[in-house]
């Protein structure tokens, strides 16, 4: 399988060499040729396989430039640090199936990925014999899950920003407490987005970045949305078994990597199998607005209870609107220049086709502890603000012989002020997060300035041409 860019302007890549690149050469996103089919015959042959071996298949169907021996290698090793032996294991509450896919190092569904394109990275980088300095910003989960995702690794160090003081306590102990000497935690005074205008103008400056080898982590990377696919297909087969043949997911949404991944799936599958993705927003509602209204603009970012989803350019729906747009790319460069000078693209032509994809919802910060508070006390099961999301956008979608699927994309106990205000005490913390306090951290304090993060960085990075 190779890989194009959404924009038209790059040679057809490798996987492997999609997943060095992150972001096309072009400032487009890389998408397979073709999507490839997964048909009735091997519907019912993947049925009942493992996650592991599961995702070993689907992985084949994207990647040939990596040995079956080795790839099998990478994912053993990829979900080997997940406390369930099912990895995303599903359970039904009230009207829904929630899958938890919060059993990673960092109890975030971005470890799903994160520990598989760590690996990838490694990997790729031995072939090379080279290096990379990954250089990012977050305001939580990402950098822990990044850093959960390479900590330790050969030929790779990682520099993470995190705004001093506003992430949550726990956030920041699970990312200071990483103690391999490969990981650099820089805490800068500002704001999450002062952290990430540096991490731009770092990644701009060409001959920094090359003489480094500087490497990015975030959500474009194609890898990242490959190992996401997995787990739509994994629960459509279990359900499966269970005698339903179409299913709903809901998803709680905010770059809309992972509602790709299930866009992604849903033509993979046979027709029908995957019905609707509902596309849950809370009041940041960009994307809700463009299912529903056909209005992509940009609005201004409030700051919720689902800090993961206050977002409101979602980095990856140029690789939607490149199906939208039948895969013409100039058509989607138009698109993209459109919305970069007015911060606004009228797709409301497509209302119908999104529709057959996609219902949306946006929901209230109240609707949200609301349902953290329901499904607490009616169904004994504590919800993290990010998945209550989701499980309130389902409420009244699901029909008797149409189950729905949430994502349950955090464990509640990341977010434990939000599950407080909602049932009254702070959920207990998992063994994972509850030996943190007090471990021995390390961290740097400085100036959310180009310069001072790039003589940090410079002094403390793997060089690769020695
Ligand atoms: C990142 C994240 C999301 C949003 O996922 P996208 O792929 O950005 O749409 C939702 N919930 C949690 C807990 C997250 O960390």
């Amino acid at each position: 399988m190779r890989y194009i860019s959404t924009r038209g302007g790059i040679e057809p890549v490798s996987f492997l060499d999609a997943v060095m690149m992150g972001l096309a050469t072009d400032g487009g996103l890389l998408l397979p040729e073709q999507l490839p089919k997964i048909d009735e015959a091997m519907v019912n042959k993947w049925k009942s396989l493992p996650y592991q071996y599961l995702a070993g298949e689907v992985f084949g169907l994207f990647i040939d430039d990596i040995s079956d021996l080795d790839l099998e290698g990478l994912v053993e090793k990829s979900y080997a640090r997940f406390s369930h032996p099912q990895v995303t294991p599903i359970t039904k509450r009230g009207d829904v199936y929630i899958m938890e896919l919060f059993h990673g190092p960092t109890l975030a569904f971005k470890d799903v990925a994160l520990q598989f394109l760590g690996n990838l990275f490694e990997y790729e980088l031995g072939r090379r014999d080279s290096c990379m300095n990954i250089v990012g910003a977050t305001s939580g989960d990402t950098g822990s899950a990044a850093i959960a995702g390479v900590r330790g690794k050969e030929r790779i160090n990682i520099f993470i920003l995190h705004p001093d003081g506003r992430t949550s306590p726990i956030q920041a102990l699970q990312m200071t407490t990483v103690l391999d000497p490969n990981v650099f935690n820089i805490a800068v005074s500002g704001t999450f987005d002062d952290a990430q205008a540096v991490v731009k103008d770092i990644f701009n400056d060409i001959s920094f970045k090359e003489k480094y080898h500087l490497g990015a982590v975030n959500s474009i990377n194609w890898a990242r949305v490959l190992a996401q696919v997995v787990y739509y297909v994994y629960a459509y087969l279990r359900l499966r078994r269970q005698g339903f043949d179409s299913v709903n997911f809901s998803v709680p949404t905010g770059n809309f990597g992972d509602i790709f991944a299930g866009y992604v799936a849903k033509s993979l599958l046979p027709d029908g199998a995957i019905n609707k993705l509902i596309l849950a927003t809370n009041t940041n509602d960009i994307l809700a607005r463009f299912v529903n209204k056909g209005d992509y603009s940009r609005g201004e970012v409030v700051s919720t209870a689902s800090p993961s989803m206050d977002i409101q350019v979602a980095s990856n729906f140029e690789r939607y609107l490149y199906y939208l747009r039948d895969e013409d790319s100039s058509l989607v460069v138009k698109d993209m220049e459109a919305f970069s000078a007015s911060g606004s693209v009228d797709l409301s032509a497509f209302q119908e086709r999104v529709a057959g994809d996609f219902v949306s919802r946006s929901v209230s910060e109240e609707e949200t502890l609301d349902t953290i508070k329901e499904y607490y006390t009616e169904h004994s099961y504590l919800l993290d603000p990010h998945t209550a999301i989701g499980v309130k956008a389902a409420e009244g979608l699901g029909e008797r012989d149409r189950p729905t699927v949430c994502l349950a994309t955090a464990h509640p106990a990341k977010f434990g002020q939000a599950v407080k205000s909602a049932i009254g005490s702070e959920p207990p913390l998992p063994p994972v997060i509850a030996g943190l306090e007090g471990k021995e951290s390390r961290c740097q304090l400085l100036a959310a300035k180009s310069d001072a993060i790039k003589e940090y960085v410079s002094k403390n990075a793997i060089l690769c041409d020695a």
